[in-house]
């Protein structure tokens, strides 16, 4: 039986009405650029996570790119970031005229490793960019004291982590994106919070930086053609926040619901491959589910055996990014991140949405176990 990556559909039935009228609200105003639905979900969305402030933005690659941006990221300095994610995460670092330095990632949570990013340090450093992948936090604790004591920017690309949480210091929950400087989100539709369509938003609570972005995602102006700096156009759409302000209020039960979906897939799985540890001190969002086999071929056997069931599944990611040839540039060859470039051979991802099933996490799992044996 067949079983899709994602169902997009199955959280709209209970909210359907609702988000119509909100939608036609929006078309018969007529408000369609930063309308006031937009700055009620800036302010929704920044008092979910504990920020001060929030700026929606047209997407999380904008988001990125005017985070760096605001941080103060200018050409000549680089930026360590992760290799083993979505290249938007990489892009932007170039985007905003620096250089990404890829360091090496932890062979358990699949996140950036403290220790391969104290070696990619160098007087040109300016700033930290963890990528809480899958939803599985960084370990911020180490991560903020390396930028402490380097007085490094930290931004968080928290696209695939909303709703995720860390026990900061042992003692302090946070939610991703609200530890560093600057958090960003995607509301691409497969995220922990999707849109109908494209949305993204950066969380601060800096001043400066918060002023800066909100100039910066229109035209680098506050008032209506006075230009102190030029921007971008990347403005959150009204009609998305409009979307948005509704389903925030689930998002809290769709990641609870993620995450008994997960525990199903780990009670199943348990002995048959490596599934996803989450710390005592973190909370995971759960956007992926992906497992890890000990051998490339077992992977590739398992992936073709659910792929040939009809059951979707997916490697987040194929190719670290310092391989790519789009960063062939930076002089990164294989053997220089020898844990990331084992995982991307060995890891792939399962269906992950909040409404799967018990039925279907069972055909799943059931076709996990018997690809082993093949
Ligand atoms: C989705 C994603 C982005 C980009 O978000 P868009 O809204 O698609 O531009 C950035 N980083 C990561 C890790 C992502 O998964």
């Amino acid at each position: 039986m067949k079983v899709p990556m994602v169902d997009m559909l199955a959280g709209y039935p209970p909210l359907k009405d609702e988000i119509e009228t909100a939608v036609k609200g929006v078309f018969n105003k007529a408000n369609f650029i930063l309308g006031e639905e937009v700055a009620r979900f800036e302010k929704e969305f920044a008092a979910h996570n504990g920020a001060k402030y929030a700026v929606g933005v047209a997407n999380g690659t904008d988001a990125l790119r005017l985070a760096l941006i605001a941080s103060g990221i200018k050409p000549g300095d680089e930026v360590i970031t992760s290799p083993f994610t979505f290249i938007a995460t990489a892009e932007t670092i170039s985007q905003a005229g620096a250089k990404p330095v890829f360091a090496d990632i932890d062979p358990v949570t699949y996140t950036l490793d403290p220790v391969s990013v104290e070696k990619k340090l160098t007087p040109k450093t300016r700033a930290i960019l963890p990528v809480h992948l899958y939803g599985m936090p960084c370990d911020m604790d180490a991560l903020m004291a390396i930028a402490k004591k380097h007085d490094l920017r930290v931004i968080e690309d928290t696209a695939q982590a909303f709703t995720g949480k860390y026990l900061l210091g042992g003692k302090d929950w946070k939610y991703l994106g609200n530890i560093g400087d600057c958090g960003t989100f995607s509301f691409f539709p497969a995220k922990n919070l999707g849109a109908f369509g494209d949305g993204g938003a950066v969380t601060t609570n800096d001043d400066k930086i918060y002023e800066e972005l909100k100039a910066l995602r229109n035209h680098g102006s506050k008032v209506r053609y006075i230009h102190d700096m030029e921007g971008f156009n990347a403005r959150l759409d009204t009609v998305q926040a409009a979307v948005l302000s509704i389903r925030l209020r689930h998002v809290e039960k769709w990641t609870e619901m993620r995450n008994a979906a997960a525990a199903g897939y780990a009670e199943a799985l348990k002995g048959v491959c490596i599934t996803p540890v989450t710390p005592a001190n973190a909370r995971h969002s759960f956007n992926y589910y992906t497992i890890r086999f000990d051998a490339k071929a077992k992977r590739d056997n398992a992936q073709k055996h659910l792929t040939g069931q009809g059951i979707a599944n997916q490697i987040y990611y194929p190719i670290s990014l310092h391989l790519q040839k789009a960063y062939a540039h930076l002089g990164g060859k294989l053997g220089d991140l020898p844990v990331c470039e084992a995982v991307q051979d060995t890891v792939f991802s399962l269906p992950m949405f909040p409404e799967l099933t018990g039925e279907q996490i069972k055909i799943v799992t059931d076709a996990v176990k018997q690809a082993v044996k093949l």
